[in-house]
């Protein structure tokens, strides 16, 4: 299940990793500065273009490692604002990172918001009844260079978009990590690709702009409630009571409420900010008035923002999204006790943006993947 590649990944260095390996080398500190430059600033994808370093830095750079741990297999581009790369690692495994484009009004098309969801395992183990990731279970984690990767590949995407590409670098708003897997089961690896993401050094993005979702780790979030950065957090409630999000939520068996609610709001009280609560209405499963007056109170204790989330179907599963009206009736019950309440817009639902969809569909194709299990019923 674990993957060694055969060179490491430059993406998975920090600027004190890559200076010890120079200095291993006989090579001055600097330099590492100067690579991580080439890599995340002025965005060349190949070692050749690294003009400031000699040829045989260059040379053992390229024996070292890998400049790019995933390439780009596809980019499926949706009518709506949504683009999806399908993206390949060293072992043929296959990732999904999406691009979310919010236009602003009065500007051009360049210059819509962006958020980017990124993927941290190729699978997922959580198993969570909906979801198209978890169908084959768990294949492997990522490693910190290959999900600091996605981005750099969205870089790549964004900047040959940009006219002038190499004088006006794309940059994005948001970093989501919603994309394949739990993050918080591959703690290690995510915090540290999200702390190159974040450094000066590396992509740059502030902690306030990087949200993590989780099914609901309790230990993971308590120890994520310490670190120095300050990222965001979202939880996948997706049940307001033990009793419903059971049925679709295997992780509430170890983690019920009783256990993740307090976790929550120790992280809200060490941190100060408002954690999310993202809760998928699926017809008859979840989207009933009384779950929509516990997860009222349960936002409401919390001080919680709560995102709606219209199910997007997955082929094979047998979910359903609720009309438009009991969205907005469930919506209303929120909204009259003036909790944050964000009812989606459709977006991506025409590329199967939704966790895992894109991947399940492409490995069917190739055969990789046996049919989809049949789904439990709720
Ligand atoms: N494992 C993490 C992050 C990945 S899932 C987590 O559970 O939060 C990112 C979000 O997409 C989660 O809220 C997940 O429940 C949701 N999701 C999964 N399948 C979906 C579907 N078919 N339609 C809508 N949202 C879905």
């Amino acid at each position: 299940m674990k993957y060694t590649p055969a060179k490491p990944p430059l993406t998975g260095e920090t600027l004190d990793t890559l200076t010890a390996r120079l200095r291993e080398a006989g090579e001055p500190a600097f330099r590492a500065k100067q690579i991580l430059d080439w890599l995340y600033k002025k965005r060349v994808r190949t070692w050749d273009e690294m003009t400031n370093l000699s040829k045989p830095l260059r040379t053992w750079l390229a024996d070292t490692f890998e400049l790019m741990p995933a390439s780009l297999v596809f980019n499926k581009q949706s009518e709506d604002v949504t683009d999806k790369l399908l993206l390949e690692l060293g072992d043929k495994s296959l990732i999904e990172t999406v691009i979310i484009r919010v236009p602003q009004e009065g500007v051009g098309p360049e210059h819509s918001r962006k958020t980017i969801c990124i993927s941290t395992q190729v699978g997922c183990a959580m198993a969570c009844a909906f979801c198209a990731s978890g169908l084959a279970g768990l294949k492997r984690d990522l490693s910190a260079g290959e999900i600091v990767a996605q981005l750099l590949q969205v870089c790549y995407r964004e900047d040959a978009r940009t006219p002038r590409a190499r004088m006006e670098l794309a940059s994005f708003d948001n970093i989501v990590v919603m994309g394949m897997g739990e993050p918080l089961a591959n703690y290690d690896a995510t915090l540290l690709a999200l702390t190159i993401v974040n450094a000066e050094w590396g992509l740059g993005v502030g902690a306030r702009r990087i949200t993590l979702s989780t099914s609901g780790l309790v230990p993971k979030i308590l120890k994520l409630a310490d670190e120095p950065l300050g990222f965001r957090l979202a939880i996948s409630l997706h049940g307001a009571t033990d009793e419903v999000r059971e049925k679709i939520m295997p992780v509430n068996k170890a983690y019920p409420l009783a256990k993740l609610i307090p976790a929550i709001e120790q992280f809200t009280e060490k941190h100060g900010r408002m954690v999310t609560l993202e809760f998928i209405l699926i017809e008859d499963v979840n989207d009933s008035i009384d779950q929509a007056g516990e997860l009222r109170d349960i936002a409401r204790d919390l001080h919680a923002h709560v995102n709606l989330i219209p199910y997007n179907t997955v082929a094979g599963l047998p979910w359903k999204r609720p009309s438009n009206n009991r969205q907005e009736r469930f919506a209303d019950v929120l909204r009259a006790a003036r909790v944050p309440v964000t009812l989606r817009r459709e977006k991506g639902h025409d590329i199967d943006a939704a966790c895992g969809q894109l991947r399940l569909k492409t490995e069917q194709d190739r055969g990789q993947l046996v049919a989809p299990p049949v789904a439990q019923s709720a």
